[in-house]
């Protein structure tokens, strides 16, 4: 494990980075990085995450409670404790707003679909919760369901969280997230999609433990929305809080189409 020296460090880093590729504006954005059992280190509020310094970052206990610097904890900091505590796995968590996929976030539409092997490997897909009020114990409520599962979520109106083994992994998990946003937004401009078929998808699934860095914890539903007839956009998810959130189960053999046939967008 990285010391809390080499940590502030690597968050002012990648910090930088964030701001760097357009993820996050003005004073948006949190990163977290587990010490220990009983503490996390974690980005002020209030101020650019393009711009910190080592010394700008908060130590918390696993309450919250700010037990080194001087600035004020961010307003998601619940957010980051409730990970920690359900994912014992997880050491390090980057929250943004890169463009693309914030856009699918606020046009409630998950990145659920198969389109990219890489990202079958790495994320299996990234689901979407419903919209929640940041810096209240109701975005934790909108994103529990999701965390044990997958380490990317959608946020609806809101943005994107990623969680790792580490703060490089987390973040890489952004840049993934941002960039398969672009491809599927690319798809979709073009006006059809062409998703993995089954067979490719069972053996991707079974590749996932060679690959360093995946391990989410729980076994990846996949999703194919290949009906009887033409591609199906899954339908936005309501943003009242109260829809649940967009899950995505893999399809009987029956129901999906060969690999090769090209599906046009009816939407
Ligand atoms: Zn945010």
């Amino acid at each position: 494990m990285p010391s809390e020296h080499q940590s502030r460090r690597e968050i002012v880093q990648l910090g930088r980075m964030l701001h760097e590729h357009g993820f996050i504006a003005a004073t948006d954005g949190n990163l977290s990085v587990r010490l220990d059992a009983r503490r996390i280190l974690i980005t002020p509020t209030g101020m650019s995450k393009g711009g910190m310094r080592p010394a700008d970052l908060m130590v918390a206990d696993m309450n919250g409670r700010r037990l080194k610097g001087k600035r004020e904890v961010t307003s998601e900091i619940g957010m980051h404790l409730l990970i920690y505590r359900m994912r014992p796995d997880i050491q390090a968590i980057v929250h943004a707003h890169p463009r693309t996929a914030t856009g699918f976030a606020a046009a409630g539409i998950a990145l659920n679909q198969p389109l990219v092997c890489e990202v079958v490997i790495g994320l299996g897909q990234i689901p979407l919760a419903p919209y929640g009020t940041p810096g209240t114990p109701e975005l934790a409520r909108t994103l529990e369901p999701l965390i044990p599962d997958y380490d990317a979520i959608l946020m609806a109106n809101h943005g994107v969280v990623t969680y790792g083994n580490d703060l490089r992994s987390a973040y890489m998990k952004m840049e993934t997230v941002e960039h398969f946003a672009q491809i599927t937004l690319v798809t979709r401009m073009l006006g059809q999609q062409q998703p993995l078929a089954h067979g490719d998808l069972e053996k991707l699934v079974a590749a996932r433990g060679r690959y360093a860095g995946v391990n989410s914890a729980a076994p990846m539903p996949l999703h194919c929305a290949i009906g009887s007839g033409a591609l199906e956009f899954p339908s936005p998810v309501p943003t009242n809080g109260k829809a649940a959130p967009q899950r995505a189960t893999l399809r009987s053999r029956s129901t999906l189409r060969p690999r090769g046939s090209v599906v046009p967008l009816e939407n």
